[in-house]
């Protein structure tokens, strides 16, 4: 592993054991301490039979759970979803401000993660689809995504089509191509088309609008979404003029030392913080996120990231597992759980009560109910894959990624089955973020 560290992890300051009691009015702030990294070992708290820490001393498959399951009967379909009771506890009464809206401590916060076992994270849940179906009703959005290059300049430690990785097979889409697949989504019932690649220099501002203005010429009520990283400001507003009208650029991690770790020196936490001021200055529909479990990240961490978001309130939020490639510095390192990530949409969704919420294919790839789990936490919106079949394979950020199955388009028809057996259903629409809607050029 070749990434700068900045943190010891040897103090325990947010440790599963020494977290602080609810009563503590004067608990430390978690972030004066080092705190352990979450793939370290750490003493094991009565609460950890339930709940393990994010990452395992060894690697488990991706394709294995390894937390416990939201089962489906402490996760009952929507239907079955009654208002909760009456809170009972001082966590149930902290669930029940933060879903009134009020803005929690730090040590509050730290407080929901560390006890996120049982009725606790039942009530979470309970509460958080509250406000999902408050806000969105039984509706969850589909996004085609369109994975149109897996050529990048930069070498995230983390990422299957790095730079560095010699054996990545490397494909560009053609106008024409990404053309078709917009096609074949509409017929579909797509109305959101998620541009995505890495940072390609072939693909210039020029040839980024000109694929937008076709896209949004041919059909002028989707929306267009792109996910092409860091870009000067200049480049951001003109894919805005170009007619885009979101833009995906998950932060990683809101702690320094923490993306010093995952990323090369030539990136920065600061200049990834400035392209998400940029792009929701301009006026996109802005999507930030991080990977749960990532190698280095800490309770600390995560409260880092949830206190960014809360902060920044971004549109959309992509939070999925961490899950490591065979090629990459990380390749030995344990995957996040489906346990924490899940939860986090649950919290993430009582927070940013409208924000659109995707329940990842990184979720779908550990567990094979993953995504119907992430709905149930609170997550809003699913991205299957419209790219041609022969390229899916290439684009492999990670290992074992679900390429076939509900990730096709042509089995659209399997994923609302899935949807509906929860009690939700698949809309055909934009699905802007509530306020964002936009019609032929106009704000709405
Ligand atoms: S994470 Fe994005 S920017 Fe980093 S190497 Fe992968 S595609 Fe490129």
């Amino acid at each position: 592993m070749t990434g700068r560290s900045t943190r010891p992890g040897q103090a325990a300051a947010l440790s599963w054991t020494t977290a602080p009691a609810l009563s503590q009015a004067t608990a430390p702030s978690p972030s004066q301490a080092a705190a352990p990294a979450l793939n370290q070992a750490t003493a094991p708290s009565p609460s950890q039979a339930t709940t393990p820490a994010l990452s395992q001393a060894t690697a488990p498959s991706p394709n294995r759970a390894t937390a416990p399951a939201l089962s489906q009967t402490t996760t009952p379909a929507l239907s079955q979803v009654t208002t909760p009771a009456q809170a009972t506890s001082p966590l149930h009464l902290l669930i029940d401000r933060l879903a009134a809206g009020e803005k929690l401590t730090r040590t509050e916060l730290a407080c929901l993660l560390e006890r996120r076992e049982g009725e606790h994270r039942d009530y979470l849940f309970a509460r958080a689809r509250e406000i999902q179906h408050r806000v969105f009703g039984n509706k969850v959005y589909i996004r085609g995504l369109i994975e149109f290059t897996n050529y990048c300049k930069n070498n995230c430690y983390y990422c299957g089509i790095r730079r560095d990785n010699r054996s990545a097979s490397r494909y560009r889409l053609t106008e024409e191509q990404i053309l078709e697949c917009c096609r074949a989504g509409y017929e579909l019932g797509f109305r959101t088309f998620v541009l995505q690649g890495g940072e390609d220099p072939y693909f210039t501002d020029g040839r980024i609008t000109g694929l937008v203005r076709a896209i949004k010429a041919g059909y002028p009520d989707c929306a267009v979404t792109l996910s092409i990283g860091e870009k000067d400001r200049a480049s951001y507003e003109a894919y805005f003029a170009a007619g885009a009208d979101r833009y995906l650029l998950r932060h990683e991690t809101a702690n320094d030392g923490h993306y010093g770790k995952l990323h090369p020196a030539e990136l920065s936490l600061r200049r990834r913080m400035e392209c998400l001021r940029d792009l929701k200055d301009i006026g996109f529909q802005t999507g930030a996120g991080f990977m749960v479990g990532s190698p280095g990240q800490t309770m600390d961490c995560i409260l880092d990231d949830l206190e960014f978001l809360r902060d920044f309130e971004p549109e959309m939020v992509g939070i999925g597992p961490f899950i490591p490639h065979h090629d990459t510095p990380f390749a030995a390192c344990a995957a996040g759980t489906l346990e924490l990530t899940v939860y986090l949409l649950g919290l993430v969704r009582l927070m940013l009560p409208r924000v659109l919420l995707p329940a990842t294919t990184a979720l779908g790839t550990i567990s094979p109910g993953g995504r119907e789990q992430g709905i149930l936490a609170g997550a809003n919106v699913v991205m299957p894959n419209l790219s041609p079949g022969d390229v899916r394979e290439k684009y492999l950020l990670y290992d074992n990624k679900i390429c076939t199955g509900n990730e096709a388009a042509e089995c659209l028809d399997q994923l609302r089955q899935a949807m509906s057996s929860i009690g939700y259903e698949v809309a055909v629409d934009r699905g802007d973020a509530p306020g964002h809607s936009k019609t032929e050029g106009s704000e709405l």
